[in-house]
């Protein structure tokens, strides 16, 4: 089967994409439509949780797309409310409302702070937020962004969201004024560069945030159901954040994100919040068979172990090539590259015959793994040999 560029041109071009049509996944492969496989660290962006296909999330939404599909989110599906329940029984909230993105779960999470502080702090609406974050690509969550050259793109920006310095609390303390209601991070930077925010500076926003009587809003969209090697990477610091919001891995693949807040602050009125897709059964039944997983016994054990091997194999490249470390928490990892050559290994890795390898450089010197979170050690080592050898040869 030959790819045809033809083919292509009705849809709208959002990005550089290789030649390749992906036809079928299972676990961590996928196969183009030559027939050619490839060991797949993309994994969805970090949304595949259990892989590509995973018999459980398969056998899901066919029980369920038999069933019911979506009665409208003005009444009540039981799988939204089973899902609802294992989430709050599972973290420090009381209430979820389900989306369909990360980028709509943050929306919500911007509306919620602001609805409270309208309520409870006279207006308050800033959301501090941080340099190089990522939260999603609406305009308000793209305002709400640090990526550099996003404050202009689609201007004007949607207002009250000042940029602090990721692990530095005095660049936080600096901003908070009358105005201010909330502060909003990623507990790992993801798209800017897999960093994660210390415990220290965690647990000193959190006490910030007392002291002003301002809420703590954690982006868990990439870091939670798992990733980091606990369900939520909030545990790690030993806080309690006010919202929190989740996307990618809650669906295992498939569209479904959450805002999740406590009771005190859980202050929607009838109205304020919604949308037509919005906790449809058809996807939190996804959503409930992937939780089952990750939270049946030794699950996240293997999810640690498989975060130390990557660790362990990256370091060993690192020191063998010169580079520069490697960062991350579980399954959430980068190799800090020595160089700027990290798009020519991922295209590499990619087109090497017979399989290929996906990988993913969110900065020219950095490579990022986000894998399935039931990779085996095998296929970890074997992207850990392929990687050494995609280096060597791009490097020759
Ligand atoms: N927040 C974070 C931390 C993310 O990494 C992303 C996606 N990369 C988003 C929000 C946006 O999620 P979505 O693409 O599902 O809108």
């Amino acid at each position: 089967m030959s790819f045809d560029r033809s083919g292509v041109q009705s849809l709208m071009e959002i990005t550089e994409r290789p030649e390749l049509i992906f036809l079928r996944g299972q676990g961590s492969w996928l196969e183009d439509h030559n027939g050619k496989r490839y060991l797949d660290f993309v994994q969805g962006w970090a949304v595949n949780s259990l892989g590509h296909c995973p018999p459980e999330v398969v056998r899901a939404i066919n029980d369920q797309a038999a069933r019911l599909i979506n009665p409208s989110p003005a009444f009540y599906n039981q799988p939204s409310i089973d899902l609802a329940e294992r989430l709050t029984a599972a973290s420090c909230f009381d209430r979820v409302f389900f989306a369909n993105s990360g980028a709509e779960a943050n929306e919500g999470a911007i509306k919620l702070a602001r609805k409270w502080g309208r309520l409870h702090r006279d207006g308050a609406y800033k959301i501090i937020t941080f340099d190089h974050s990522f939260h999603g690509r609406t305009l308000a969550t793209m305002s709400a962004s640090g990526k550099p050259g996003w404050d202009t793109m689609f201007a004007p920006q949607v207002d009250g969201f000042p940029k602090a310095v990721y692990n530095d609390i005095e660049s936080v303390r600096a901003l908070v004024d009358a105005q201010t209601v909330g502060i909003m991070l990623e507990p790992v930077q993801g798209e800017g560069g897999v960093i994660p925010a210390s415990a220290e500076f965690l647990s000193a926003l959190r006490q910030l945030a007392d002291e002003r009587g301002l809420l703590l809003i954690v982006d868990e969209v990439q870091t939670g159901m798992g990733r980091t090697g606990t369900l939520f990477a909030y545990e790690q610091a030993h806080i309690q954040p006010d919202i929190m919001t989740l996307g990618k891995g809650i669906g295992g693949g498939v569209p479904l994100a959450a805002l999740c807040a406590r009771e005190a602050v859980a202050c929607f009125e009838h109205g304020d919040q919604g949308g037509t897709y919005n906790g449809n059964p058809l996807m939190t039944a996804a959503g409930v068979a992937v939780f089952d997983v990750l939270t049946a016994p030794g699950f996240m054990a293997s999810v640690n172990a498989r975060g130390q091997q990557l660790s362990q194999g990256l370091l060993a490249l690192s020191k063998k090539w010169g580079m520069k470390g490697e960062r991350g928490q579980g399954l959430l990892r980068a190799l800090v590259l020595d160089r700027g050559d990290g798009a020519a290994i991922v295209d590499a890795a990619r087109d090497e015959a017979p399989e290929g390898m996906l990988l993913n450089a969110p900065r020219p010197n950095l490579l990022r793994f986000m894998p399935a979170l039931n990779i085996s050690a095998d296929e970890m080592a074997l992207m850990l040999s392929r990687l050494e050898a995609v280096i060597a040869r791009v490097r020759a």
